[in-house]
């Protein structure tokens, strides 16, 4: 009985995934018919159109590229990496983003800490929660990026100054398409939790004492 049980409780999580997949793709199709239905008919305002259109269209291109990256296989090429190197390239990457909104990010930890662990897979885990951050933060301020060890753990904090994760959501952050965000995807975090586990490590969301929220990441530290 218990096998049985295992084994439709596995089809529920994949039909889960499958019904989330279409919900999300169909919304931006239906609106996509709407508006060529409206061209057709040949309206006025059709820069309008077409903006909302490609914004569908790349909205479904998000979604799509997100599930891609869930459906590669743990290839096995985990290699000795400088933490402070990966975090470097990935505030590169954002700086644009950040600097738009008067964010500044800051790294805190020491010029080397090597991590056993698939280098694009844990940059695209930092990137995931340094963006959450950046588009939780309304207001010019600082993103903190701690990082250290403790009990044969790396830990990474991404510290915020935004309004903070509301208690009645926390429990559902990593739900698959769970999102608060107009075009959001509801994937980031999902795909973070998996990856850190993949890894052996976690993810943490704590509520900062001031204000703003705190994702700590953890990964096994070993000696090189
Ligand atoms: P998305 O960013 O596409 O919404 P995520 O899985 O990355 O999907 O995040 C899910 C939700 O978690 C967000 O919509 C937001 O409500 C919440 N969240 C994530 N990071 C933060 C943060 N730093 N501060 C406040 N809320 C956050
Ligand atoms: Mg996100």
């Amino acid at each position: 009985a218990e096998e049985v049980m295992i084994r439709s409780e596995k089809m529920s999580i994949a039909g889960q995934l499958a019904a989330g997949i279409a919900h999300e793709i169909r919304n931006p199709m239906t609106s996509l018919k709407g508006f060529l239905q409206l061209l057709q008919a040949g309206v006025n305002h059709k820069e309008e159109y077409y903006k909302i259109m490609i914004d569908e269209i790349e909205k479904m291109e998000s979604i799509t590229s997100e599930l891609l990256f869930i459906s590669k296989p743990m290839t096995n090429s985990k290699e000795w990496e400088n933490l402070p190197e990966l975090i470097n390239d990935v505030m590169t990457l954002l700086q644009q983003q950040a600097s738009l909104k008067n964010i500044s990010i800051s790294q805190e930890g020491s010029d080397r800490l090597d991590v056993n662990c698939d280098r694009s897979q844990i940059k695209q885990v930092l990137i995931n929660i340094l963006k959450n951050a950046i588009e939780a933060m309304d207001d010019p301020g600082t993103i903190t990026i701690h990082y250290y060890v403790v009990d044969q753990m790396v830990v990474i904090d991404i510290i915020d100054e935004g309004p903070g994760v509301p208690d009645d959501i926390i429990h559902r952050l990593g739900e698959p398409f769970f999102t608060t965000k107009p075009s959001g995807t509801g994937l980031g975090i999902m795909i973070t939790k998996q990856i850190l586990n993949r890894h052996n490590g976690d993810l943490t969301i704590m509520h900062n004492k001031k204000w703003g929220s705190t994702f700590r990441m953890t990964l096994p530290w070993s000696e090189t």
